[in-house]
């Protein structure tokens, strides 16, 4: 298999690159590397669209840095030559990592800034003073710089838009079109795209120059020797009695991100959870920049076992914060809202982030549309690995579910979803705990909780920032995951008793009753191999994942 393909040592790469290349651990090119690279050196334009979690980001910023490299050795002067536009904050962050670690052996001759963050456009102006190699931002954090005159970008030889399809929905069209009146005539350009949607062809008349475009998967998502994908139906009680069940009886293994409709039903979902001492962090727009960019580096070190999010949609329908719960999976249209108040236009969980090693997504609320869907569940089997995703959908959205569906299913005529064969009558003796649960989460503890994450993430983010700048060690021991409880915790709730667990189930279950909770110690790849557990009566299609030694060994100790 591997002899077939073009490898990164026969690209023409400089020796540099190919050693970080090999540091990073990439034995051969993922496929859009192989098709981009190659094109991108010889001087094309490219329109890229790959499923999310390909490689993608490598596929441009390995010829870039390429350029560079070359570009330097004859012109010495230092200037701004490749800028990457992205749509969010955290995307800024991973793509400028990502270079850092690209350009380890290089790292003097190619400087990368990440613009993107929420710094005080004077904070950042020294850091462009120096005109950085590689300017990464979002559109209309660049054009406030140019506008400032903090930024030229006369000299720029290579311009790179990533997630091209949500740089006009963000809302950054005016700032986009700005900004390319500041760009020399002659410049290389990459649109990277997970869609190539209408507004992808509207960025490719821009900025594209007879480009090569690159559609080099049939399907968005991986095949379902990677990805396995489920969808169980339950209405709103159901929603809650089986996330209950699958986390606290430890029938979900692994990391897992769990997608909710709206900022309330983020923090509805974490207070019932905390009910039974399941620990689970939120991430949503509302946090500040640095808290949510800390959340995700920590929950890919491996600190926290459950992230509970909203996508971005999430914010295009203001009213469904206060809205029940039956209607946080209806969200059908895609409106293109500047934020709410308070909220970040400029972030996006589903899209780009690159989460690590996440075994499960679980869509608890419906995602909005048949894109959302897809970036979401891309967030698990990402590069070569497995992953599990599981959609709750209740009666109200089977419409939807079909959408999604047909759009899977395209070429293969494979249904791309699985019936989850949950047999729900099982825990029937859990219903009773989680109706108590449930009551205890109460709008207004809802609203509190809400209140008091945000204060203790301002708090974490602006007051400590400075402290951890000097102390960066100290910033491990900052948790997202603390109990919020404005809600009433009743002990009881913590533990399982043995006589509700289903007889079927006696041999497959690990409650989370005694599990302690995990202090400070990273575990990037999970305590468990993967996903979800052989169901009730062995009757699931779902394959049985079986403890690793050291998952045994954790439940023996407790
Ligand atoms: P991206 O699509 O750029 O977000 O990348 C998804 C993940 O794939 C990242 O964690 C990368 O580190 C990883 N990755 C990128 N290129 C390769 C490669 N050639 N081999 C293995 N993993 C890779």
């Amino acid at each position: 298999m591997t002899s077939e393909r073009l490898q990164f040592h026969e690209m023409g790469l400089d020796d540099r690159l190919l050693k970080a290349v090999a540091d990073l651990g990439w034995a051969q090119p993922t496929l859009i590397q192989e098709k981009a690279i190659p094109l991108a050196l010889e001087g094309k334009d490219l329109l890229a669209r790959a499923r999310t979690g390909s490689g993608k980001t490598a596929a441009y910023a390995v010829p870039l840095i390429q350029r560079i490299l070359t570009s330097k050795q004859t012109v010495r002067e230092q200037a701004v030559r490749a800028l990457v536009l992205v749509p969010t904050k955290e995307l800024g962050q991973q793509v400028q990592a990502m270079i850092r670690q690209l350009t380890a052996y290089c790292a003097r001759d190619v400087r990368v800034a990440d613009i993107s963050g929420k710094a005080e456009l004077s904070a950042q102006r020294p850091i462009l003073m120096e005109k950085p190699d590689v300017v990464v931002g979002t559109p209309s954090r660049v054009q406030a710089h140019i506008k400032a005159q903090n930024l030229a970008l006369h000299a720029l030889e290579m311009l790179v838009i990533d997630e091209a399809d949500l740089v006009f929905s963000f809302g950054f069209e005016a700032d986009l079109k700005n900004l390319i009146c500041h760009l020399p005539k002659i410049y290389q350009a990459f649109l990277m795209s997970a869609t190539l949607n209408d507004d992808v062809q509207a960025l490719k008349e821009l900025v594209l120059h007879n480009p090569v475009t690159l559609k080099l998967q049939g399907s968005q998502l991986p095949d379902s020797s990677q990805l396995q994908q489920y969808s169980v139906k339950c209405e709103e009680e159901d929603k809650f009695l089986l996330i209950y069940t699958l986390l606290k009886l430890g029938l979900v293994r692994g990391k897992t991100l769990i997608f909710v409709g709206s900022l309330d039903r983020c923090y509805r979902l974490k207070l019932f959870l905390e009910q039974f001492s399941i620990p689970s962090c939120v991430l949503n727009s509302e946090l500040p920049v640095h808290s949510r960019c800390h959340i995700i580096s920590q929950f890919n070190q491996g600190f926290y076992d459950y992230i509970i999010a909203t996508d971005e949609q999430g914010l295009d329908n203001p009213t469904a914060d206060s809205q029940s719960a039956e209607s946080s999976g209806k969200k059908k249209k895609k409106k293109k809202t500047k934020s709410k108040t308070g909220k970040d236009k400029e972030y996006g969980v589903s899209r780009g982030v690159d989460f690590q090693n996440i075994a499960n997504v679980i869509n608890f609320d419906f995602p909005a549309s048949v894109e959302s869907y897809i970036h979401r569940v891309g967030r698990t089997a990402r590069a070569d690995n497995k992953g599990t995703a599981l959609t709750f959908i209740s009666h109200s959205e089977l419409s939807l579910l079909e959408e999604v569906e047909s759009a899977l299913t395209g070429d293969s005529g494979n249904c791309a979803l699985k019936p989850y064969g949950f047999k729900m009558d099982e825990i029937e003796g859990f219903r009773y705990r989680c109706r108590d649960a449930m009551r205890s989460v109460t709008k207004q503890a809802v609203k509190e909780a809400r209140l008091k994450e945000i204060k203790q993430e301002l708090l974490n983010s602006e007051k400590l920032k400075m402290y951890f700048e000097d102390n960066p060690r100290d910033l491990q021991l900052l948790r997202h995951d603390k109990d919020l409880h404005p809600a009433i915790i009743k002990l009881h709730l913590k533990n399982v008793p043995d006589y509700l667990i289903p007889s079927t189930m006696k041999n497959l279950v690990n409650p989370l009753s005694r599990r302690k909770k995990k202090k400070l110690k990273p575990n990037p790849k999970g305590v468990v191999k993967t996903a979800f557990k052989k169901n009730i009566r062995g009757k699931n299609p779902l394959k049985s994942f079986r403890y690793t030694g050291k998952a045994r060994k954790q439940n023996n100790k407790s």
